[in-house]
């Protein structure tokens, strides 16, 4: 096993490192964690209020098109979004079988239900995939953004659409929403699989036409894959996970409707009532998103963490080491397999671990074993499921006050017993809804 210089200098430094290298939990505290106000202005030029408030207003451009392809969205009048949900029997389980500390309320976001896609994909691909339809529509000039967004449904427009071919590279639940999406206007689609891949995914796909092309490598080559078939084809577009700003904005369009579920439920957010996240994550495009989106709306009164495999920690560690996307987990001799198959990545996006350096509070890393724990006391607490990946989540609240290092990072950023007392600790569940009945029966049965 090979482990690169500036790694072995890392494992040499800082425990955490040394955690990693053994494929031991940890816990990373952000060592460039900073005060939103001192981030606020430098981001903005990248990402600003204004290009995410832009997302916004094209997905509901879309919405009367979504609602009359997917009735499922109807309650939310074509916006697809996900409940937010108090699970206090959860947080009970949490506490009594593992002796933890969890104060405040415990909910969890349910991506893993969002509509037409299952995942938290649901909302950066699907995003893209609309923003390039109506880009090339646009410039076709087949519509204008007045029109009433019902017409991408007309067959001409599939007929139109037909020429064109998407492309992206997935461990599954991107290639599902990209695939599901494009193909549904009428796109050719073509998905890059990595090995980690689950099976029903890409039969999945396949149903709905979408071509599925499989690799034994990682999901670093089915992205690299991806890419260069795109770029031979000039009527092909490539959903490039590891760099693209509208997937980011897809997914920071979350905060803006999280806020709003808060508020329903008469939960404040402000000094005096914290607000903690857990997301998991894989190459960061994702989480990414969302804890921007969120930092932009709630600033130093939000605290985001990404909770990533053992063997797949490539966000934390592009970031603790400014090596961002130029660092790979073989790097420090990680090369297994890993059964939170939406999470193996071993390199990160660039682009995401650069905007959120400052921005992230810190990342939990997780045995696989421990997953499949927690998606059982998921379904005998609150009688539903969420796939494996997902339940990367609950780890943060259940490890925040036992950490040393998180207890010295909530008396830094003034979180007193008081405040944790009112706080508010989300969990979001990435994905689960499109899973087959029988892998459940598999899952729950699985001991590692
Ligand atoms: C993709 C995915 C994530 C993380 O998203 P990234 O953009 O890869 O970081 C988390 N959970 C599930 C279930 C996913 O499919």
């Amino acid at each position: 096993m090979m482990i690169k210089d500036y790694a072995r200098e890392m494992i040499g430094k800082d425990p955490v490192f040394a955690d990693i290298a053994g494929q031991k939990e940890t816990v990373w505290i952000n060592d460039r964690y900073l005060s939103f106000a001192h981030v606020d202005g430098i981001s903005q030029l990248i990402v600003s209020d204004e290009d995410i408030a832009g997302a916004e207003e094209r997905l509901r451009r879309f919405a009367p098109y979504i609602r009359k392809c997917f009735p499922e969205t109807l309650p939310d009048e074509g916006l697809i979004e996900s409940p937010l949900r108090e699970i206090g029997s959860m947080q009970q389980a949490l506490i009594e079988t593992f002796g933890r500390e969890i104060p405040g309320r415990l909910l969890l976001k349910l991506d893993s239900h969002l509509p037409i896609a299952g995942s938290v994909k649901a909302r950066g691909g699907i995003y893209e995939v609309l923003k390039h339809a109506e880009d090339l529509a646009l410039e076709a000039g087949m519509i204008s953004e007045d029109d009433d967004y019902e017409r991408f449904a007309d067959e001409d427009m599939k007929e139109f659409f037909r020429q064109f071919t998407v492309q992206v590279g997935s461990t599954g639940n991107l290639g599902l929403s990209i695939g599901i999406m494009s193909a549904f206007l009428g796109f050719k689609v073509k998905v890059h699989m990595s090995a980690d891949a689950r099976q029903w995914k890409k039969d999945l796909l396949r149903s709905k036409g979408v071509e599925v092309i499989e690799y034994e490598e990682d999901y670093s080559t089915a992205v690299l894959e991806g890419r260069r078939s795109s770029d031979l084809d000039p009527k092909s577009y490539f959903v490039d996970d590891e760099y693209s700003v509208p997937l980011f904005l897809g997914y920071a369009v979350a905060a803006g409707r999280l806020d709003e579920q808060l508020k329903e439920m008469g939960i404040d957010v402000d000094g005096e009532h914290p607000l903690i996240v857990y997301i998991p994550c894989g190459v960061g495009g994702a989480p990414g998103g969302i804890c921007y989106g969120l930092k932009r709306l709630y600033g130093d009164n939000v605290h985001v963490f990404f909770c990533e495999p053992t063997l797949f920690p490539s966000v934390l560690l592009g970031m603790a080491s400014d090596r961002y996307e130029e660092v790979n987990v073989s790097d420090f001799g990680l090369t297994g397999m890993s059964a939170a198959d939406g999470l193996a990545c071993a390199s990160p996006s660039g682009f995401v671990t650069r905007i959120d350096r400052n921005l992230l509070s810190g990342d939990f890393t997780v045995e696989d074993g421990i997953l499949f724990d927690y998606l059982r006391m998921l379904k005998e607490t609150e009688d539903f499921f969420i796939e494996p990946s997902s339940c990367a989540a609950f780890s943060g609240p259940a490890r925040l006050m036992e950490s040393a290092a998180c207890r010295d990072y909530l008396q830094r950023q003034g979180l007193t017993e008081k405040k944790m007392t009112a706080a508010t600790q989300i969990c979001w569940a990435t994905g689960g809804k499109l899973v087959p009945e029988e892998i459940w029966g598999k899952y729950m049965n699985t001991y590692l």
